[in-house]
């Protein structure tokens, strides 16, 4: 048996935490413990329990933790005497990791790519495309959609939808204006599925206006599935008239797949779902293997930088590089992209079951292993098309029922009533059976203590 001192360590360090670090640390408050250890799709907390991460660190360990392939990269690294910082100096493992992404791109889009290296988070890379896409047009309107997340800098913040971190940060970045995405369940023009045609008519429409409001654009910034936002794909038509749009105007349009990246959502990359190219990918978590590391890849034409238009101390991390070429080369070569379209399928197959017997879940969704489940009050009055106003409170409690269990799920999305599924890709079918299962208990517990 364990003594007290023992069974109390998540809390110790919980406690040690709070009393050192800011305010502003998020995940522990709704997952409160300390971690000991990790392998695979498992993690081990401090008072020794286990349970599945199907947060993998926002997204970023698209091969669980500490995936062979990716600490013998490291291992080789660390013991070959080459450097681990380099600023932005070409080494060979740079060479090697520029050429394997380049090589995973659709070749259309490859044979006019060019690649900075950038922060190395996902916000700094977001900035640098913001910031090479004003260089080029000469313009300073940025477009993003409502319910996009970017990042949590200046200027990333700026074009999120995300309102509670913005309130008390005056003077963000002016001249970003947000438009409709095409949300399903919570259709902005209150037409459910066929929305998006008036989303995209909108769009168009006022790019058009020569009254609009709005002065000539620098770009436009997108994600293929929303994350942050609550895992809301967007339809494959719509993306197509988005690209079309901003094509015949000349506006760059940058892919947010910071979160997408990597076969997250069946395609190594989101926007190969819809076949278009975009004119900027920007590309974070998975690309590093688990390590930080951040990119930005454009088209040639829009490289109208100067030297250092950019920059950055940490633009070299060799570790990164090396753990992000040997995490490509196994997602690529296992077709673990294949294998996540059809595991997300089984997971969500899962949750639409357990939503026809939940009072509570309005909606089921998602693309790949990044799959949402919305709850909702249904007693509260319909806020039209069937959509019932976010149950954040119930989200809470089965978060924390599936806690209990064993299963580690994230809640986001609007008004912090989606509940997330965001899995290691390399999740077995039995785990998401068993996934599956205990978040089908934990949804019945936390209903069964409201009604
Ligand atoms: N873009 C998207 C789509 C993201 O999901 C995130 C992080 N959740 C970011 C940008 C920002 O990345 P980072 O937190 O590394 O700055």
């Amino acid at each position: 048996m364990l003594s007290s001192t023992e069974v109390n360590q998540n809390a110790a360090y919980l406690e040690k935490q709070a009393s050192r670090e800011s305010n502003a640390r998020s995940y522990p408050r709704r997952i409160p413990i300390a971690i000991r250890e990790a392998q695979g799709i498992h993690v081990t907390d401090m008072d020794g329990k286990t349970y599945y991460d199907c947060l993998a660190g926002a997204g970023t360990l698209a091969l669980g933790h500490n995936h062979p392939v990716v600490i013998n990269a490291m291992k080789e690294l660390l013991d070959s005497g080459a450097p681990l910082h380099t600023l932005d100096f070409p080494t060979s493992v740079k060479e090697k990791f520029v050429d394997e992404v380049f090589a995973s791109l659709p070749p259309e889009f490859a044979k006019r790519a060019k690649i900075q290296f950038c922060g190395p988070t996902g916000g700094d890379a977001v900035e640098a495309a913001l910031k090479l896409v004003k260089t080029a047009t000469g313009n300073r309107t940025l477009f993003s959609f409502h319910g996009g997340y970017h990042g949590s800098t200046h200027g990333t913040l700026s074009i999120s939808g995300t309102l509670s971190p913005k309130q008390k940060v005056q003077s963000l970045l002016p001249d970003t204006h947000f438009l409709p995405y095409p949300y399903e369940y919570r259709c902005p023009f209150g037409v459910g599925k066929e929305g998006h045609h008036l989303s995209s008519r909108y769009i168009e429409n006022l790019l058009d206006d020569p009254e609009s409001g709005i002065v000539a654009a620098a770009g436009m910034i997108m994600e293929i599935v929303q994350g942050e936002g609550g895992s809301i794909p967007a339809p494959v038509e719509w993306i197509k008239e988005i690209r079309r749009i901003t094509s015949e105007r000349n506006i760059p349009l940058i892919i947010d797949e910071v979160q997408t990246g990597l076969g997250r959502t069946g395609k190594l990359f989101a926007f190969e779902h819809a076949g278009i190219i975009p004119d900027v990918i920007v590309l974070s978590k998975a690309i590093g293997g688990s390590l930080p590391l951040s990119v930005v890849i454009y088209d040639e034409r829009l490289d109208q930088w100067s030297p250092g238009a950019h920059i950055g101390t940490f633009r070299g991390n060799q570790l990164a590089m090396a753990a992000g070429t040997a995490a490509l080369q196994y997602i690529k070569g296992n077709e673990i992209p294949n294998q996540v379209a059809v595991l997300g399928q089984r997971l969500m197959k899962h949750l639409q079951s357990v939503k026809q017997y939940s009072h509570f879940i309005g909606d089921v969704r998602g693309r790949g292993l990044m799959i949402g489940v919305e709850i909702v009050n249904p007693t509260n009055q319909s806020k039209g098309h069937n959509s019932y106003p976010g149950y954040p409170e119930l989200a809470t409690k089965i978060q924390q029922e599936c806690l209990k269990r064993g299963l580690i799920l994230e809640v986001g999305g609007r008004h912090s009533a989606v509940i997330r599924f965001l899995p290691p890709l390399i999740i077995t079918n039995e785990q998401v059976d068993d996934i599956a299962e205990i978040f089908s208990e934990a949804v019945q517990k936390a209903e069964a203590s409201i009604l």
